[in-house]
C-alpha cells in the first residue's frame, strides 16, 4: 500500500483536535485528524457543563488565564459562520449571606487583569428581579455577561465538518500506539490501522496525552482525571434560570452550577473527585447527593422529579493545574496540547491560534488558501420550525414526515442526513449527538431501535452490528430470525 504522507498530523478529535484541524484548514496544508473512537467529540468534549466561560476565573498569569478571554472574543463569529447553538445568556458568581462577599471584587480585578469585558457587581434587588427563583440569601454576584452555553459537541463537530469540506483528512477509529522518529525529528505515527506519516504531530489526545508524550520521551505531563458528576432535567420542567449560576469558587473547581443548556434542558452540577480510571464516568450516589444539595442551596424549590438523566465527565487535569501547550524540547516537530480541562471548550479557539503559532516558529509553511470555504451549511433542525416550514419540507421528501424520535421531534431523514453527512454518524449516540434523537424525556426508550434498524439499513450492516458508542457496546445480540433458526436446529 503507498505511503500516505500529511504536513501535520493531529491526535485527538475532541474540541481541541477540531479546533486546531479547523484553524490548519485555511492553509494550503495536508492535515490529518486521528480519532480512536468511532466519532468525534466523544472524551470529554461530550460530556462537561458546556459553558463558553467569560475568563474572570483563571489566574492572568496561567495560559488558561490568557486563552479563555481570547477564545471568548472569537465565539460569536464562529458559531455564526458554523452555525452552531450558542446562547450569551451571562454568568453570576452569587455571594451568600455569611460568604466573604469581598470575593467578588477580587474575581472581578482578576477578570479585568484578563481583559473581561463587561463585568459588574450586582445587588440583591437585581439578582431577585432578575432569577426570581434565587434564594433571598443572595446578597450579591458577579456579573459576567460575555459568558454562554454551546452545544460542545456540535461546536467541534462543526469545526471539524467545515475542515473536512476545505480538505481535512479524518481517519476514525484509528488509535495511535507509537510515534516514529528519526534522529530526534518525527516522522509519523503507527496505529491500528497502519502508519501515517507526517513532519509535525499535535498532542490533542486528552485524558491520554500523557502517554502519548511519553511515546516521544516526554514525562512532565500527567493527567490526574478529576470527575464532574451531573443531573439533567426535562426540558418540559417549568423552572427559570436565567443565567448561569456559579457559587464562589473552591480551589479546583468553580463549585457546583445551576444551568439551563442551549437546548433549555435544566443542569446542575459538577463535582470534582480526582480518580484513579481514565475510563471511570459512573455516576455516584455520594456524587450526586453533593450536586442536588449544593444546587438546593441557592435554589431552595429546585426538585429531582423532573430529572431525565445522569452523567459523569472527567477533566483531563495536569498536575500543574494548567494547560500545557509547547513544542517539545528534545524532539523536532511534536506539539503538545495537554492538560486542556476546564476552561478547554472556551479556550478551544485560542488554543488553536497558539499551536499553529508554535508549528510556524517549527518551521510549518502557512500560506493561506485562496478557495477556502467559510460557511458550514445549517442542518436541518426540524424541531425549530414552523409548520409551513415544516409542511413545505416534507412536500419536498416525505422522510421528513415520519417522525422517529418523539420527544424531539426528530424526523427519518434528518437520521438518514446525519448519517451520511460530512463525517457520518455510525453509532447511535453519534446520530444522538447530531440530531438529538434519543435526548428528550425517554432517552431513546422509544426511537432508540428505530435508530438501530435506520443506521443498519443506511450503512448496509446488521442491526446486531450497530453500537451505542465503544467497539464493545453493541445493542442486540441477535436478530430474532437467527434465534428462530437456532431454535429450528435445536428442534431437529
Ligand atoms: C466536568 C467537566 C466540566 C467542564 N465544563 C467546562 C465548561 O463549562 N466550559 C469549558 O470551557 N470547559 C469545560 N470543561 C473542559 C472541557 O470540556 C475540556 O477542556 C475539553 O472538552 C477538552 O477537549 P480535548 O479535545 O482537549 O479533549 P477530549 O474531548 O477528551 O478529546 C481527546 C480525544 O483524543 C482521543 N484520543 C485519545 N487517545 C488517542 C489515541 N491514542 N489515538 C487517537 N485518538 C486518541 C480521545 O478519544 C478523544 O476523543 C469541563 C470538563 C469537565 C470534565
Amino acid at each position: 500500500m503507498a505511503k500516505k504522507y500529511y504536513d501535520v498530523i493531529i491526535i485527538g478529535g475532541g474540541v481541541s483536535g477540531a479546533a486546531i484541524a479547523w484553524k490548519l484548514a485555511k492553509y494550503d496544508l495536508k492535515v490529518l485528524l486521528l480519532e480512536k473512537e468511532a466519532d468525534l467529540a466523544t472524551g470529554t468534549t461530550k460530556a462537561n457543563t458546556a459553558i463558553i466561560h467569560g475568563g474572570y476565573n483563571a489566574d492572568p498569569s496561567t495560559v488558561k488565564g490568557r486563552l479563555n478571554v481570547k477564545g471568548n472574543q472569537q465565539i460569536k463569529e464562529i458559531v455564526r459562520d458554523l452555525n452552531v447553538p450558542f446562547k450569551e445568556i451571562g454568568s453570576l458568581v452569587v455571594a451568600l449571606e455569611g460568604d466573604d462577599i469581598s470575593q467578588l471584587t477580587k474575581l472581578l480585578e482578576n477578570g479585568n487583569k484578563n481583559g473581561v469585558k463587561s463585568l459588574e457587581i450586582v445587588d440583591q434587588a437585581w439578582l431577585q428581579k432578575n432569577e426570581p427563583n434565587l434564594t433571598d440569601e443572595a446578597r450579591a454576584a458577579l456579573y459576567s455577561p460575555t459568558a454562554g452555553v454551546i452545544n460542545p459537541w456540535e461546536f467541534a463537530l462543526a469545526m471539524a465538518e467545515n475542515a473536512v469540506q476545505n480538505g481535512l483528512d479524518i481517519q476514525l477509529e484509528t488509535k495511535v500506539t507509537d510515534i516514529i522518529m528519526k534522529d530526534k525529528q518525527v516522522t509519523g505515527v503507527e496505529t491500528n490501522k497502519g502508519s501515517f506519516y507526517g513532519n509535525y504531530i499535535v498532542n490533542a489526545a486528552g485524558l491520554f496525552a500523557d502517554e502519548i508524550a511519553r511515546m516521544v520521551g516526554i514525562d512532565k505531563v500527567k493527567i490526574q482525571p478529576r470527575k464532574g458528576e451531573y443531573y439533567l432535567y426535562d426540558q418540559a420542567y417549568d423552572f427559570a434560570v436565567n443565567h448561569i449560576i456559579f457559587q464562589l469558587p473552591k480551589s479546583h473547581s468553580k463549585g457546583i452550577v445551576v444551568t439551563k443548556s442551549v437546548d433549555n434542558n435544566l443542569m446542575i452540577g459538577p463535582t470534582s473527585e480526582p480518580v484513579a480510571g481514565k475510563n471511570d464516568l459512573a455516576t455516584t450516589a455520594t456524587g450526586l447527593e453533593k450536586v442536588y444539595k449544593s444546587a438546593k442551596n441557592i435554589f431552595p424549590d429546585l426538585s429531582l422529579s423532573n430529572v431525565i438523566r445522569e452523567f459523569a465527565g472527567l477533566r483531563a487535569a495536569d498536575v500543574s493545574e494548567d494547560f500545557i501547550i509547547e513544542a517539545a524540547s528534545d524532539v523536532s516537530g511534536f506539539i503538545n496540547c495537554a492538560g486542556i480541562q476546564s476552561p478547554g471548550l472556551s479556550s478551544a479557539p485560542a488554543i488553536a491560534d497558539l499551536v499553529i503559532d508554535i508549528l510556524a516558529d517549527e518551521g510549518l509553511n502557512l500560506n493561506k488558501k485562496t478557495n477556502y470555504i467559510k460557511y458550514r451549511e445549517e442542518p436541518i433542525r426540524f424541531y425549530e420550525l414552523s409548520h409551513q416550514e415544516r409542511a413545505k419540507l416534507v412536500e419536498s421528501d416525505c422522510r421528513y414526515g415520519k417522525i422517529i424520535c418523539r420527544c424531539e421531534t426528530v424526523t427519518y431523514k434528518e437520521i438518514v442526513d446525519a448519517i451520511h453527512g460530512p463525517i457520518g454518524a455510525r453509532t447511535v449516540n453519534a446520530v444522538k449527538r447530531r440530531t438529538r434523537a434519543g435526548a428528550g424525556r425517554c432517552q431513546g426508550g422509544f426511537c432508540g431501535p428505530k435508530v438501530v434498524e435506520i443506521i443498519a439499513e443506511e450503512l448496509g450492516i446488521s442491526p446486531t452490528e450497530v453500537r451505542l458508542e465503544k467497539d464493545n457496546s453493541k445493542i442486540l445480540k441477535f436478530e430474532i430470525k437467527e434465534l428462530l433458526n437456532d431454535e429450528v436446529h435445536n428442534d431437529a
